[in-house]
This record gives C-alpha cells, structure tokens and sequence, in this order.
C-alpha cells in the first residue's frame, strides 16, 4: 500500500460521511403536506424573512404576471396558530396582507367574537399571488406555490392550524376532502392539530354557513386557549 492511500481513504471516508449525513437530513424530514416532495420545501432556509424574501422576488407560476405583489404573510411569525385561506383578494392584492377585505374583516369579527387577538395569530394563503376574479388557484399553481407554505409552516411551527375553505382544507388535509364533511373535526398530524371551517368569503355568500362556522371557531378557541 503506498503512501498516499491513507490520505485517500480519509478524503474518500470524510467525503462519503458527508454526503451520508446531507442524504439523512434529505431523508430525515417528513414533510407537513400530502404529496410534497422535500425538495419542494426550501429545507435550507430556517428563517422567516429570508423565505418572505425569496417569495416576494417568485414568478414561478403565471399569477405573478396577473398581480400587484406577493402577499406572503401576516401577524406573528411565532404564533402557535396558524389560519390559510386560498389566495389573495383584490384587497389584499392591493395592500400585500392577507385577509384585508369583506372576508378579512368578517373573519376579525370572529376572531374578535372567539377572544383572539388577529396580531397574535399569523394568517397566510395556499398561493400567495392573488389569481385573476378572484378565482380559485388551479392544481398547477397550487403545487408550484405550496413549498412555501411547507416551508411557512415547518418555520413558524405552530401547534394549531384552521384550513379556510376548501380549498386550504384539500392542499393540507387531503386532496379528496370536502368541506361539509370535513369542518369542525380535530385531526392531528406531526403534532400539529388541524382543523377545517368555511372560508368567511363563503359565509358572506351564505348566511347558513354562519352558524356551524361559529361551532367551529368555539372549539379552536377553546383548543388555543388550553395552550395558556
Ligand atoms: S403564486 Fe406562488 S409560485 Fe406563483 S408566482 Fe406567486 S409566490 Fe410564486
């Protein structure tokens, strides 16, 4: 054995141990929602405004064209609750926070009802560009965008997180879940609970949704409040 191949075995070990140890912490995380991939996740960003940064500067998706601004996100980034609606709104569009217009400002009213302070929740979208009318954001946009609210939620790491609609119900409880049958039931995942109610724009459209959504809200205010 020459000299040289000790030195080469230890390159070769210490390299391997590496790439050992980078595929573990690939292998190692467990993402939050169904059907994303790790490399979805910008698994090598840990702070919060260096992901609001790069989601500000996005254009992977067609709705960056139709907007004014990425709406990100908004209130406590540490918050132990979590609300997603489905995108952003003409208001919201307009002023780059989430959940500002009629819907917004019923969903303050509730939250206000429910004695939860809106500074001391955060609230975000499934996409954060707003699509044109207002409406839905389509399968492709949704699975170019959720990386950043994997990556919003493995960051902020909340212990509650109420899915707003159907549509934020489906990208984060399940792709087939319906709303009606779905709403109020706790459901836990990664030590995370999880629940599901009307979207408030829905409510604004159909004064019968009011009622089981304040169901709702009674249990998510119990639930935060038990977390002191
Ligand atoms: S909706 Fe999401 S993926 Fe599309 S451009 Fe905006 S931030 Fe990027």
């Amino acid at each position: 054995m020459s000299k040289e191949q000790p030195n080469l075995f230890f390159d070769t070990d210490s390299k391997n141990e590496k790439n050992n140890s980078e595929m573990n912490e690939t292998i190692a995380y467990t993402p939050f929602l169904p059907s994303i991939k790790s490399h979805e996740a910008f698994l090598d960003i840990n702070s919060y405004d260096e992901l609001k940064k790069i989601a500000n500067k996005c254009e992977n998706c067609g709705l960056r064209k139709g907007c004014k601004q990425v709406v990100f996100g908004d209130g406590n980034n540490k918050s132990d609750i979590m609300f997603i609606g489905e995108g952003p709104g003409q208001d919201e569009d307009n002023q780059g926070i989430p959940f500002v217009g009629p819907a917004g400002q019923l969903l303050d009213r509730i939250l206000n009802a429910a004695e939860i302070n809106r500074e001391a929740v955060y609230i975000t979208n499934v996409v954060k560009c707003r699509p044109p009318s207002n409406r839905l954001p389509n399968p492709e946009e949704v699975k170019v965008c959720r990386g950043y609210l994997e990556a919003q939620i493995r960051i902020i790491n909340p212990k509650i997180i109420v899915c707003l609609g159907s549509k934020a119900t489906q990208v984060v409880i399940n792709s087939k879940a319906r709303i009606t049958k779905m709403r109020g039931q706790w459901i836990l995942r990664n030590g995370i609970k999880i629940i599901a109610t009307f979207h408030p724009a829905a409510l604004l459209r159909n004064e019968e949704y009011k009622r089981p959504t304040w169901e709702d809200f009674k249990k998510i205010r119990d639930e935060y409040k038990s977390l002191g």
